[in-house]
């Protein structure tokens, strides 16, 4: 095995792992508030969660593109493509956040039945999102919700586990943002940098423009092929 591949090997493995270790705390946390009379609404096909921008880690993405088939490759590279003409001159997280609500449609990597067509290696991100409310709120954009229904639906959050004003349990979403803090520092650690961005944007980059090849060249040769694929936006891809 050659250094770089031996470098790949150890983030995906330990992105493997961090999948594994939050997907048994999603677990024992979603046992433990249903017994103390708690529901989660998350399940198969429920889907609207999957309309939201999800950003990740570059092994996460890696580990994605390495097992994608040519359907949903041809998928991520129309969305990667789309995304990139939407964020033309936009600027700001939440206008960024907004356009892609309203624009850019399900995840290409959604299945025709709404189940996750990579379920076995998604990222923390969409591991994290538990809800705790009916899935109709995951989707929704609140303004254009009636000022009476919004504040029904904030007084009727768990205050004590909601991510608030959110419905998503707080706990496991800090989880997944300290497994994916781990992630970039393993990434930093090994390559001297971390890569952050949209998931459709990594695992394009990583599946059209061999993203890895050109990270294991260091910092510069990372950047230069997000350059040159013409995805050098800080909304897609952060390098830090
Ligand atoms: S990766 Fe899977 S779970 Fe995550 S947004 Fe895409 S389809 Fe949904």
């Amino acid at each position: 095995m050659t250094e770089g591949s031996e470098t790949l090997k150890q983030l995906l493995d330990q992105a493997k792992q961090q999948q594994m270790f939050l997907e048994m705390f999603v677990r024992s946390w979603g046992d433990d508030y249903r017994l103390g009379g708690g529901t989660i609404h998350c399940g198969k096909g429920c889907s609207n969660c999957c309309r939201l921008a999800v950003h990740t880690g570059f092994a996460e993405a890696l580990a994605i593109a390495r097992q994608m088939g040519a359907e949903q490759a041809r998928e991520v590279e129309a969305y990667a493509l789309k995304l990139r003409e939407m964020v033309q001159g936009v600027a700001e997280l939440p206008h960024y956040l907004r356009l892609h609500r309203d624009n850019m449609g399900f995840c290409p990597l959604l299945n025709d039945d709404g189940a996750c067509g990579v379920y076995p290696v998604r990222p923390l991100t969409c591991r994290s999102l538990i809800s705790t409310r009916e899935s109709a709120w995951c989707g929704a954009d609140f303004s254009k919700i009636a000022p009476a229904d919004r504040d029904a639906f904030l007084a009727g959050l768990d205050r004590k586990v909601v991510s608030f004003p959110s419905h998503y349990v707080a706990a496991l979403q800090e989880s997944g943002k300290e497994l994916e803090e781990a992630g970039a520092q393993l990434m930093r650690s090994l390559l001297g940098f971390a890569l952050y961005g949209n998931l459709g944007v990594l695992v394009h980059l990583c599946h059209n423009h061999d993203l890895a090849g050109a990270a294991l060249q260091g910092r510069d040769g990372a950047v230069s092929a997000i350059r040159e694929a013409g995805f050098d936006h800080p909304l897609l891809v952060n390098v830090s």
